[in-house]
């Protein structure tokens, strides 16, 4: 069963492992088919959910808002965490004329209040900056967080995608903690390594989420040497630590890091997620760590 965790000492608890809805408008899915997926990350005590208003280009939080009403469960169960500031050229905004990042506070709140229409739910757990954006004033961004703190509409907010020196200019003017920032980070990316951004979630106490924890699944489709690399060593550990997959092995591998990385998995497969979970009960040694890391670089540490 996956532990509950605060993401940061003010909150939330969310679970140690989280289920992303990106991917929700490919999987063919009706109404009674979301149920059951969400019926069934409950079973695993898998709470917490990741979406952001543009997923399946602004369909994904209805399908899901739609889901969750007709499945009666208490709002107090889950967590729902979505995020906002990007703007998609899409026929459903046909005011928008070019891909572009708005953190102003009028965007930011109407977002949220079409999030928790879209949701069908009175709160968002979790509200996060979906990307660094060039023109971010700051002071906007304070003003939008400490209106939707006041109302009652988000209990916690975060960033995604910030390196370190955005992060800490944007936590500089808010009156609110930032309590995360969801980043990219599997056995096929390791940039968090080299850009701060896991140190300073260490320093602040903060846990990171992973998202794409498997790559996004080239992990197991791509042709690259750093994947057959990856393919070959995940394997064999895993037939060393008692027969794990090389899903379950590469998910350990992000739940190894001290800075207790929350994943975010992608796949709407539930026998999948039923696997990731499984990985939670693998202690990697820190020399196997170390291999995988190998296989990823495909260099030894200097
Ligand atoms: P992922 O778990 O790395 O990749 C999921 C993909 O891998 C799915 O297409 C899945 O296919 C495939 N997959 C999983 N296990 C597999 C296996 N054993 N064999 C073959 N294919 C397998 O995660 P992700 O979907 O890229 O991202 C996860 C979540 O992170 C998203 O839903 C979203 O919530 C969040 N995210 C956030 C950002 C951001 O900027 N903050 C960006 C991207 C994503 P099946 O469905 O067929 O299993």
């Amino acid at each position: 069963m996956v532990p509950q965790v605060m993401l940061s000492e003010q909150g939330p608890r969310v679970s140690r492992v989280v289920h992303g809805l990106w991917r929700l408008a490919d999987w063919d899915r009706d109404t009674k088919g979301i149920v059951e997926l969400i019926g069934a990350c409950m079973g695993q005590g898998i709470t917490t959910f990741d979406h952001a208003d543009i997923y399946g280009g602004y369909t994904c939080e209805s399908l899901f808002g739609a889901a969750l009403a007709e499945s009666g469960m208490e709002r107090s169960a889950i967590q729902l965490v979505t995020k906002c500031g990007i703007k998609l050229v899409s026929e459903r905004r046909p005011g928008h004329r070019v891909k572009s990042y708005d953190t102003s506070r009028s965007h930011i709140v109407a977002s949220v209040d079409n999030s928790l229409r879209c949701l069908r739910t009175e709160y968002i757990d979790l509200l996060l900056i979906h990307r660094p954006n060039p023109l971010m004033d700051p002071r906007e961004v304070d003003d939008a967080f400490g209106s939707l703190k006041e109302s009652g509409k988000v209990r916690h907010f975060g960033v995604s995608n910030f390196l370190p020196a955005q992060f800490e200019t944007l936590a500089s003017k808010l009156h609110v903690p930032l309590v995360t920032n969801q980043i990219e980070y599997s056995v096929m990316n390791l940039t968090a390594h080299a850009d701060g951004t896991i140190d300073q979630c260490q320093k602040l106490d903060i846990r990171p989420m992973a998202w794409s924890p498997l790559g996004g699944g080239r992990l197991f489709t791509e042709g690259s040497r750093q994947a057959l690399r990856l393919r070959k060593t995940l394997g064999r550990i895993g037939r060393e630590v008692g027969g794990a997959s090389v899903e379950q092995v590469a998910i350990a591998w992000v739940l190894k890091h001290p800075v207790q990385f929350v994943p975010v998995l992608g796949t709407g497969n539930v026998k999948r997620i039923h696997s990731a979970v499984e990985a939670l009960d693998i202690d990697l040694s820190a020399e196997q760590w170390f291999e995988i890391r190998r296989a990823s670089t495909g260099q030894d540490i200097a």
